[in-house]
């Protein structure tokens, strides 16, 4: 799993059709004297509360909580929350600035919407038809009407959408090599993989997900937590090697416990 913690967030349960649109939120709690952290379990606990909301994920500058699965939905939109996924980044107030751990959070979950079939594109406006693409809560028609104003100004939107759009697409292209089978392919939490961009390697690299050792287009070993995301992506999928993710390709199946 890709989250670095999991909790049992407020849920409607399933959703009667996948979304295609993902609203962008930030937490506001008002409290200006709260750390990064603070706000995370404030946030969190509110996201518990039956009087509360939730979000399918909150990201902090460290951690990226998963608060609802993506097959259920969460209560951050109210009547658009049907046709959403929500995606929580904490900010006490709208002044305070979005670091770059937040960014990488954004970037590495907002990745994995575009695997589910949402469209790497920022939206202006969101009025609750069929478009895809990922809009901030004050911009959708919900948000408006009920005077948000999250994110806000200080979330860099061509910043989050160009950690979605790579610039050199083929070189981007992650290759996986054929792994062994057995358990041997995964050990002291890692399992081995393939790629050709050396860039992506940077960046997962950058995010703890990987190791820096050798050359991009060897196989390295990457973050059991990591690899585990790929795995349960393939599979939901319906199996083989296809993650859905446009820079992915997993060769064997093996899944360490
Ligand atoms: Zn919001």
């Amino acid at each position: 799993m890709i989250a670095t913690q999991q909790i049992a967030g407020n849920n409607s349960g399933p959703f009667l059709r996948q979304p295609k649109i993902v609203v962008m939120h930030s937490t506001r709690s008002g409290q200006v004297n709260f750390s990064d952290s603070q706000e995370l379990g404030a946030t969190l606990n509110w996201f518990i509360n039956p009087e509360g909301a939730s979000s399918h994920w909150v990201l902090s500058e460290l951690e990226r909580v998963r608060v609802v699965k993506d097959t259920l939905i969460a209560w951050h939109s109210t009547y658009l929350n049907g046709r959403s996924w929500g995606v929580e980044m904490t900010q006490p107030t709208i002044d305070r600035p979005f670091t770059d751990g937040h960014y990488a959070n954004a970037a590495l979950i907002g990745q994995n919407y575009v695997s589910l079939g949402v469209a790497p594109v920022w939206l202006d406006y969101w009025d609750g038809d069929d478009g895809s693409g990922f809009v901030a809560h004050e911009d959708t028609i919900q948000g408006r009407q009920a005077g948000k104003s999250d994110p806000g100004p200080k979330f860099d939107r061509a910043r989050f959408i160009s950690s979605l759009n790579p610039e050199e697409e083929e070189d981007m292209k992650l290759k996986f090599i054929q792994a062994p089978e057995g358990p041997e392919w995964a050990t002291n939490g890692t399992i081995k993989m393939g790629v050709t961009s050396p860039q992506i390697k940077t960046d997962l690299v950058n995010l703890g997900l990987a190791e820096g050792a050798g050359l991009a287009h060897d196989p390295f070993p990457v973050a059991q937590e990591f690899a585990d995301w790929l795995i349960d992506i393939a599979a939901a999928s319906g199996g083989g090697t296809s993650t859905g993710f446009p820079d992915f390709e997993i060769i064997g199946t093996a899944k360490a416990k």
